[in-house]
């Protein structure tokens, strides 16, 4: 039946079966403390498991405790998770644990309206955290349980919020007796491994079942989607160095990449990108370092990579502080992802 009714126990069975068999070692795996819980989740969104592993030990190692992540600060935040990317998470969890620890003496609130209300934490994030820690029947919609469930159920809606909920509701009205925490976990699972975007169906546990594949329209689910194509930004970043330190300039505190550490850099959509040397008493050399190139969620960048030296004292409005800085200090600073990767190209 296409629509929201609820998935047939023999289907489940299946998939709980499926699930046993197939689910991925992770180190987070049948953790039932929210705080870890809360921390794989966000650094799971938007990134693979493989890379996220190394960081969540790390920073487990480092903040073992939602207190010990509370009286943190924004610089060993940013430090932990450079190179994760979308860097508003870090800063959302900071603010996120400071918020449970002053409203809820550190414990992770129980149910989806008090958890909505922390810093950073969303639909999603909300019902992961309250099925897996607490095993709240709570639904826990990402991309992958959308893919997999407007597939099995035909959802004809295009906008992305009905699917969503129409998704949600299936998930509410699958669980059965089986434990919600890992009947979320499997939804999930089963759209990474298996309903992928370009699956071979036959060896799904809902195969005899799935209505966009018994109807050949696999592909078309779900609906509604469309291609995005990426606005590019070109740019040149500056490698300006002086004795054995390298000029980096802090982010603003708020907005894209807040608070981290950077090579300078012009943008040819920044405001006057002609007059952008002589504002900061640049004077670029003849040494180009090659080309970085990284994709954010709205835009891609590339950018040419070139020495550069101060022909007076450093002076910006874009950037809220500049350090000359060593190679220890800079291993001890955030820094985005395409900065390490022009750093690297640099030599530095
Ligand atoms: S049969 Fe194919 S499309 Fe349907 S849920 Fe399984 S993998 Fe996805």
């Amino acid at each position: 039946m296409p629509g929201t009714s609820a998935i047939d126990h023999r289907a489940m069975d299946h998939l709980m079966r499926w699930f046993d068999m197939h689910q991925r070692r992770m180190p987070w795996r049948g953790e039932s403390d929210p705080y870890r819980i809360w921390i794989s989740e966000v650094m799971l969104q938007q990134t693979q498991v493989a890379t996220v592993v190394p960081y969540y030990q790390k920073w487990m190692r480092r903040f073992p405790t939602i207190h010990s992540l509370a009286e943190s600060n924004t610089e060993s935040v940013m430090e932990l998770w450079q190179g994760l990317g979308y860097y508003s998470r870090a800063g959302n969890l900071l603010l996120g644990a400071r918020y449970i620890c002053d409203q809820h003496q550190g414990h992770f609130p129980q149910t989806r309206q008090e958890a909505l209300r922390i810093p950073g934490v969303g639909e999603y994030i909300a019902g992961a955290v309250l099925s897996i820690a607490f095993n709240y029947p709570e639904p826990a919609v990402d991309g992958n349980v959308i893919r997999v469930l407007s597939r099995l159920r035909a959802i004809s809606e295009s906008s992305p919020s009905r699917i969503r909920r129409a998704v949600a509701d299936i998930v509410g009205l699958s669980y059965w007796e089986f434990e919600p925490r890992w009947v979320n976990q499997a939804w999930m699972e089963l759209g990474a491994l298996q309903c992928i975007p370009h699956p071979a169906c036959t060896p799904c546990p809902f195969a005899t079942v799935c209505m966009a594949f018994s109807t050949g329209k696999v592909a078309e689910y779900p609906l509604g989607k469309k291609k995005k194509t990426l606005p590019l930004k070109r740019g040149i970043i500056y490698i300006v160095r002086r004795d054995n330190r390298i000029l980096m300039v802090k982010r603003p505190a708020a907005g894209l990449l807040a608070n981290l550490w950077e090579l300078p850099n012009v943008f040819d959509d920044d405001q006057d990108p002609s007059s952008f040397l002589e504002r900061h008493n640049l004077t670029p050399l003849s040494v180009s370092y090659g080309t970085v190139r990284h994709a954010y969620s709205h835009f891609k960048l590339t950018c040419e990579v070139r020495a550069a030296e101060l022909s007076g004292p450093w002076q910006s409005d874009r950037w809220v502080d500049h350090r000359w800085m060593s190679n220890t200090m800079l291993a001890a600073v955030g820094k985005p992802k395409l900065h390490i990767m022009a750093l690297r190209k640099s030599g530095f």
